[in-house]
């Protein structure tokens, strides 16, 4: 293959932590795809619990991966609306389905690994029945034309998500099951990524990883690792919100701030702020890690990175300090979307900047991929860009194991058959 990167010359990972996750996994090379069931039957630019309550065919999704030689499946459990798809206690199911206990029926019989996708610090239904614990700005601001205060809780509008009422019901009926729905209403669809969807917005809330909220995301861990054969349970959202940079300053954020550093270093700007947020997602992430562990030790335990630039985006918006999550997690899974920032088909434009993502993103993870202490397995996008697009991502950000794909629905038959191909004659997939 031209150009083809070896990437074993930029990750300083031992092979016996990859032998742990191949005998865990029982697969040399993976290849991996992603389903969102709350996000409908298309991309992933609707909420639509109706979709996942009464349409969603677990069978034959997994029947599909398996003739295109798919190795595991990362469902989504908890999306970024709260939802938890299973049979749970402490937690919110609007669909009234266990669909995660359906998919790992069916993963048994066609050979799938299941593992479980967790969004954890981005959480809208909390955020509307727990105020109290969602992250609070330190400064004021505006952003997107709208306008918020020193003091005020992080809850916007959602800039992803759209909501279609079901038929027959009311606005006013569909928001008692869903009380993060508001009536403001997107009609334009665009082509930037942002500006995709259309339907009624929901709102969207980061909580405060230093409030109640951790618990809670602990007591769904315990539940699902002790009740379902997951083969994996990977953080998602494990990260402050990177759309602002004064998360969060909340009086328990504050006062442990200050028990730890004293009176003298800033808020919001110094060197000992951005420390202090990046160890509390890795005290989350050790507290996740240890239940995952102490329940059941044969599950793999992995946290999504969002790549970019070290000290604009990981440490002084997100919290996420690279060397310190792979040194706790068994696998870290960086998302690599630069083909969602764009796509050919819309346009010589499009196909630009995208291509520029792409060069960037590549960049980034040679530069950063030291900073890995763990396997690195990449997703990247399979939907909202074409055949081609799809193909270089996964040639290129393929680390030497293989890769993982988002998401089922919305990817297209020539993907379908571009992605067979690539597993039979270059993952060697087709035993
Ligand atoms: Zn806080």
């Amino acid at each position: 293959m031209k150009n083809k990167i070896n990437w074993s010359n930029y990750f300083e990972i031992d092979e016996a932590q990859y032998e742990y996750i191949r005998s865990n996994y029982g697969v040399d090379k993976f290849l991996g795809m992603g389903l969102m069931p709350v996000r409908g039957p298309k991309g992933f630019r609707k909420l639509d619990y109706e979709f996942a309550r009464t349409q969603l065919n677990v069978k034959e999704v997994m029947k599909k991966l398996d003739q295109q030689h798919f190795n595991f499946l990362g469902l989504v459990i908890k999306d970024t609306d709260g939802a938890c798809l299973w049979n749970t206690e402490f937690g919110w199911n609007p669909t009234q389905r266990d669909i995660l206990g359906e998919f790992c029926d069916a993963g048994k019989d066609y050979n799938i690994n299941v593992f479980a996708s967790f969004t954890s610090m981005n959480d809208a239904y909390q955020g509307t029945i727990h105020p109290e614990r969602v992250s609070v700005h330190g400064r004021s601001g505006k952003k997107a034309g709208f306008r918020y205060k020193k003091g005020q809780i992080s809850t916007h509008l959602e800039g992803e998500m759209r909501v279609d009422l079901p038929e027959g019901m009311s606005f006013e009926e569909y928001h008692q099951l869903i009380p993060f729905l508001t009536e403001n209403f997107d009609e334009k669809i665009g082509k930037a990524r942002g500006d995709r969807g259309s339907g009624y917005i929901p709102t969207t809330s980061f909580m405060c990883p230093n409030s109640e909220h951790v618990n809670y995301l602990l007591q769904l861990a315990k539940e699902l690792v002790n009740n379902y054969p997951i083969k994996g349970l990977i953080a998602d959202y494990i990260r402050y919100d990177g759309g602002y940079t004064d998360l969060c300053a909340c009086e328990r954020c504050v006062r442990k701030f200050r028990a730890k550093y004293g009176p003298k270093p800033k808020l919001l700007t110094s060197k000992e702020w951005y420390e202090f947020k990046a160890d509390t997602i890795v005290a989350y992430g050790k507290k996740l890690h240890e239940t995952i562990k102490t329940n059941n030790s044969n599950c793999i335990s992995g946290w999504f990175c969002l790549p970019g630039p070290k000290k604009m985006l990981s440490q002084k918006r997100l919290g996420q300090d690279w060397e310190k999550l792979s040194s706790i997690f068994d696998i870290s899974l960086p998302m690599e979307y630069p083909y969602l920032m764009g796509t050919r088909d819309d346009g010589l434009f499009w196909g630009k900047l995208a291509d520029f993502f792409y060069w960037y993103y590549i960049r980034n993870m040679k530069k950063r991929a030291h900073e890995f202490k763990n396997p690195v397995l990449a997703i990247t996008n399979s939907v909202e860009c074409n055949t081609k697009e799809m193909l270089k991502q996964m040639r290129g950000f393929n680390f030497g194991y293989g890769v993982g794909l988002f998401k089922y629905y919305g990817t297209s038959e020539e993907q379908w058959k571009a992605i067979k191909k690539y597993a039979e004659t270059e993952l060697n997939l087709d035993t």
